[in-house]
């Protein structure tokens, strides 16, 4: 099922069956019944075949779509307080690296104040910095503080190890 059809595919002013609507869709109807009975698709149940307005399901796969693109944004932050996916406070991150091709992804969620963190991939890192300020390491002290109390020790030369990533 690789991601969610285009509501563009649905007019708006017409009625559809499953059928139709499967067909639209490119779908099976077994998948359109699911999102009546499952998800929320609004149907008309009152009699045989269920009618399904355009306006109806072009909404549901709206929405579906919304979803997917914001559990999908590789500079969100999924927050435990607020329970959705958070961009950083002040569109700000600190990232450390933790494997060769993986780091620490930490910010403040701007809801709740909470810790963010997230694991990505090293590559990715310049994509998420197109669409925030992402510290490599030594970040704004305050928050660094802020995000791991064990970091107050700042005087071991070894925090300012040379700079071998290239990203600032
Ligand atoms: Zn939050």
């Amino acid at each position: 099922m690789a991601g969610v059809p285009s509501p563009n595919r649905i007019k708006t002013h017409q009625i559809y069956t499953i059928w139709e609507a499967a067909e639209a869709l490119g779908r099976h109807r077994q998948t359109v019944i699911r999102w009546i009975k499952d998800k929320g698709l609004i149907a008309d149940q009152s009699r045989v075949p269920w009618l399904i307005r355009g306006a109806d399901l072009k909404d549901f796969l709206g929405h579906r779509r919304a979803k997917v693109r914001t559990r999908l944004a590789l500079h969100h932050l999924y927050c435990l307080g607020c329970k959705e996916p958070q961009e950083p406070d002040g569109k700000f991150a600190e990232y450390s690296q933790q494997t060769a091709t993986t780091g620490m992804l930490k910010a403040l969620c701007p809801a709740c104040g909470c810790i963010l963190n997230k694991v990505v991939k090293r590559a990715d890192l310049e994509v998420i910095r197109a669409k925030i300020e992402v510290a490599v390491q030594q970040a704004n002290p305050r928050l660094v503080s802020l995000l791991d109390p064990r970091s107050n020790d700042t005087s071991t030369p070894e925090a300012s190890t040379h700079d071998k990533t290239q990203l600032g």
